[in-house]
């Protein structure tokens, strides 16, 4: 057979494989729209028979919804534009990438492509794990929204039986590492202004400058990084020994990204609240500086305020990893694993940071 269509350099590799797959199910499907020649392969940018200009996409797309029945996965991939990775096997939870049969190979159920769609796009919604490529700003604020407010409806939005896309949840980890470590900052970009140019330049009484520095160093910052690979490491220790579970350490990532939500916020609380704290100067009889006679506020009571967030940020991050393990994990003494963790990361950060001290 003589094919004589040059072949398309720019074709992109999403068509090719798309061409690849329908011609895997039936090498027929492709055909001219014009007189019907089956083009094989991909490489055409015209009919070899009638010359007709093909665009090799559109016909893909053309072939899959008219011969949806036999295409499911690619239909509901091209067409309906489901993320591969949420499609599963509603018995077995095995992944139905690229599956063109009708039968899911892990335990042999005849696929109801409906009701693997239902339950995709049931969880899929807007979560960052499936949509921090397509929609990062959305699906960002939609798991962090979702993830601080209702833990219990994130966890029922996840299914048990896919395996966890490692890469979204390391960015996510990484973000609220970066809302922590500049939390504190970006606030007072806003409190700095609001408490010297609104709130002190009208009050009555002797004049108070505020300043927002944080009150924790940069060198506190690797503290908490090294507290997340601690905790974490810990948390997969524990899972090991409960592989009665099905509990792998992708899924344990899936639960300790989701349980610093709330954390990764507390510096810029801080800030806040120190602020609240300074107003207090404006009705609350604070005492006198004796020299100045301006009222001042203890140094104990700011890091006592500091300790306060702090600590209130690690009961945060242990009750959502305890939701984590009971409502994802199916793991009943999920409090204690957390706990046990949480103590374990913090003790190590401490050692390395002595250490570390040492050398220095
Ligand atoms: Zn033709
Ligand atoms: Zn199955």
């Amino acid at each position: 057979m003589q094919e004589s269509a040059s072949p398309i350099s720019d074709e992109s590799a999403a068509t090719r494989s798309l061409i690849e797959q329908i011609v895997a199910v039936d090498p027929e499907l492709l055909r001219c729209s014009k007189c019907d020649y089956i083009i094989h392969g991909d490489g055409h940018d015209h009919c070899p028979e009638c010359g007709v200009e093909i665009d090799m996409n559109d016909l893909c797309v053309h072939v899959i919804e008219t011969n949806r029945p036999r295409l499911q996965y690619l239909w509901y991939t091209q067409v309906a534009k489901l993320p591969p990775e949420a499609l599963c096997c509603v018995k077995c939870g095995y992944s139905l990438i690229g599956q063109m049969s009708n039968r899911c190979p892990e335990c042999g159920l005849t696929i109801d492509w409906e009701d693997v769609a239902h339950f995709a796009a049931s969880r899929i919604g807007d979560l960052f794990e499936y949509r921090w490529a397509a929609a990062p700003l959305k699906s960002i604020a939609t798991t962090f929204w979702l993830g601080a407010t209702s833990p219990f409806r994130l966890w029922r939005t996840y299914s048990r039986y896919d395996t966890p896309n490692v890469k979204p949840l390391v960015i996510l980890i990484l973000i609220q590492w970066l809302i922590f470590a500049r939390g504190w900052q970006t606030t007072a970009l806003a409190i700095d202004p609001f408490m010297n140019d609104v709130i002190a330049a009208n009050a009555p009484g002797p004049k108070m400058q505020f300043t927002y520095n944080p009150r924790f160093e940069n060198a506190d910052l690797i503290d908490y990084a090294m507290w997340s690979v601690f905790t974490f490491l810990a948390l997969s220790l524990f899972v090991q020994s409960n592989r009665e579970y099905k509990a792998n350490w992708r899924h344990v990532l899936r639960v300790f990204a989701h349980s610093t939500f709330l954390a990764s916020f507390s510096t810029g609380a801080w800030c806040i609240l120190e602020a609240a704290l300074d107003s207090s100067l404006y009705y609350w009889p604070w005492p006198k500086n004796p020299r100045s006679g301006v009222p001042s506020i203890g140094f104990d009571y700011y890091s006592g305020l500091g300790n306060a967030v702090l600590g209130l940020a690690l009961v945060s991050v242990w009750a959502m990893l305890w939701i984590g393990y009971k409502k994802y994990l199916r793991i009943p003494h999920g409090w204690a694993i957390a706990a046990v963790a949480i103590f374990v990361g913090h003790l190590a950060t401490q050692c390395i940071h002595i250490i570390t001290a040492w050398e220095y």
